[in-house]
């Protein structure tokens, strides 16, 4: 979570001997409180979030609008502007790109860009569906502790969970390197790179207000997905200001829902559906329920019923996204014949469940779905 401002009255009150602050994530109000700290007015804090979030600066030196004498006693008291930096980029033969961006602890994390979208706003019924944008696909922790069988990202457990200064930062960086223009061009935001959002959620719902808030990204760009952490959904259901929902569900049924993703023992797909169907919908906006096919696994006729079956008892405006599952080094399962996949599509639209196919994006550079993993070449 984004420390108070108790902390930063610590900080500013010591001698310069303490580890940098970054003051990219630092909310508005916590950026006014740290210049007011330098007994500074408040429309330096409104200056200093504009060069942060608006102006992407990355250095003291880029920030004109403040005194020089200023920027020196922020560097001087501990602060670094901290916009995290692109360290490595990895560039498919689809446009994609994959970006391990690094944070401040030499710790990086992944963030990929896919310039024609991901094909996951299909079916949402706004005119988005029929312009595509491009996405950003974004993680929110260093490695994933939930375990899920197909998922790379689950071979190295969890590392730790990125700040909100992280999260937001990532979307920065690639917006600045793709000179993309807030207001002029048309970007979606997918919180499903590394990591469970839910797991990491006061950080993760301190970036979106971010994002929202001071650069500008309409939440109803925003998907988050979770591979289904229930109190984390009941919670998610009461923020003003949220992201649309995507459930991760992969499975028909309990039984191969826990074979693929072991947290099933925890919260059943049922305790699942009750609290999606508590979280209070926007017009026209449905549940999005993102389905990994894993050959011979949970891609047969009567899996694809079961599912279809599933939805309409749980009564929700819901799409499925069928994700055909992405190889990598040592994942033991197999990908769908393309038949099955469009016969899966075909029994969920039979159902009575809009259905879409996503495109893959970037396997060629380990980018598409459950293949981050740090990993540092192409295929
Ligand atoms: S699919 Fe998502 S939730 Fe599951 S292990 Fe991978 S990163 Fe974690």
């Amino acid at each position: 979570m984004t420390p108070g401002g108790d902390e930063y009255v610590q900080l500013l009150d010591a001698s310069g001997s303490q580890s940098k602050r970054p003051l990219f994530g630092l909310s508005n109000e916590q950026l006014t409180e740290a210049m007011h700290t330098l007994g500074q007015p408040a429309y330096r804090g409104k200056q200093l979030s504009q060069a942060l979030y608006r102006q992407w600066n990355t250095t003291f030196d880029d920030i004109s609008t403040l005194p020089k004498d200023l920027r020196l006693a922020l560097s001087d008291t501990g602060f670094v502007v901290g916009l995290p930096e692109i360290a490595e980029t990895f560039r498919s033969s689809d446009g994609t790109e994959r970006y391990l961006v690094a944070c401040g602890d030499g710790q990086t994390v992944e963030t990929v860009w896919m310039p024609g979208g991901d094909g996951g706003e299909e079916g949402d019924g706004t005119e988005e569906a029929e312009n595509l944008r491009a996405t950003i696909c974004v993680s929110s922790q260093i490695g994933c502790a939930v375990n899920c069988q197909f998922c790379l990202t689950a071979r190295l457990g969890l590392l730790r969970n990125l700040t909100a200064g992280e999260i937001a930062g990532q979307v920065v960086a690639v917006l600045k390197r793709q000179n993309v223009k807030i207001g002029r061009d048309r970007i979606n935001l997918v919180f499903m790179g590394m990591g469970e959002p839910f797991l990491n959620y006061d950080s993760f719902m301190d970036a979106v207000r971010l994002l929202v808030n001071e650069v500008g990204i309409a939440e109803s760009r925003m998907t988050v997905s979770t591979s289904g952490i229930v109190p984390g959904i009941i919670r998610f259901g009461a923020e003003k200001v949220r992201p649309k929902l995507a459930i991760s569900l992969n499975a028909s049924n309990n039984l191969v829902r826990e074979e693929v993703m072991p947290i099933t023992k925890k919260w059943s797909i049922n305790d699942v559906l009750e609290a999606v169907r508590r979280v209070p919908l926007r017009a026209k906006e449905r549940i999005t329920f993102e389905y990994v096919l894993l050959g011979g696994v949970n891609d047969r006729r009567e899996h694809a019923d079961e599912v279809a079956a599933l939805i309409r008892r749980a009564n929700i405006p819901a799409k499925v996204n069928l994700i055909v599952w992405n190889p990598g080094p040592g994942v033991d399962f197999h990908m769908p014949l393309a038949e099955d996949v469009a016969r899966f599509q075909s029994r969920l639209m039979l159902g009575g469940i809009p259905a879409f196919i996503r495109r893959p994006r970037g396997r060629d550079i380990y980018a598409a779905c459950g293949q981050l993993k740090r990993t540092l070449k192409s295929s």
